[in-house]
């Protein structure tokens, strides 16, 4: 009896791993990944915590000069050194396309600000997956807010992640940081 229900159990779990996981990268998907990042917000841990929406730059130029088939190899390489990088506390998901997201609770915007700039170089290094070498931008919120909605969060991990596009890619912003487009306006001579 004990043999069947240990088999039954593995049968169910592999059942049930698709609709949790990324078929192309094995981390998790956009469901799995908001629905853990919700039960994380409902636990109000005093540990700030980092939302961070990460995304390939200039990847259509993959698809378009290599093909999809090295397209998809450069997001298998990205989910695996986001494993590497982040620790198994922290959860990865894949949003979709070329766009991932982490959650990490830490206690300092160092700590994910070091973490990311360890996925720039792994990046940057290229790998046996995927071998020409690759940068990525991404929106950081670094907040204590518990209360925040995983909408909200995607709104304000979005926004801050087109600022970084728009102010010349391969760079991680925090939300509430000052928009490095926004120049502070020159003083006219009296
Ligand atoms: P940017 O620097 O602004 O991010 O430019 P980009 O070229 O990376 O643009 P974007 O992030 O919008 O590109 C996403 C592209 O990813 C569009 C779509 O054709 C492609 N894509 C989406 N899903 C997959 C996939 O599973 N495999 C491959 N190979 N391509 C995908
Ligand atoms: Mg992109």
């Amino acid at each position: 009896l004990v043999i069947v229900t240990v088999i039954a159990m593995a049968v169910i779990a592999r059942m049930l791993k698709p609709a949790t996981t990324d078929a192309l990268t094995g981390v998790n998907n956009r469901q799995s990944f908001l629905s853990q990042v919700k039960d994380r917000l409902s636990e109000h841990r005093q540990i700030p915590y980092a939302f961070s929406m990460i995304d390939i730059d200039h990847f259509k130029q993959i698809n378009d000069t290599l093909g999809h088939a090295a397209g998809d190899n450069a997001i298998r390489q990205i989910a695996a050194h986001l494993n590497r990088v982040f620790s198994a506390d922290d959860l990865i998901g894949r949003y979709g396309g070329d766009e991932f997201l982490i959650f990490m609770q830490c206690e300092s915007k160092a700590i994910i600000s070091r973490r990311m700039d360890q996925l720039g170089r792994c990046l940057a290094q290229g790998g046996p997956v995927f071998s020409d070498s690759l940068t990525c931008s991404a929106g950081i919120v670094y907040t204590k807010d518990y209360t925040l909605s995983t909408d909200e969060l995607m709104t304000r991990a979005d926004k801050t992640l087109y600022q970084a596009k728009k102010s010349g890619r391969n760079r991680s912003l925090f939300y509430g940081d000052p928009d490095p487009e926004d120049k502070p306006e020159e003083k006219t001579a009296a």
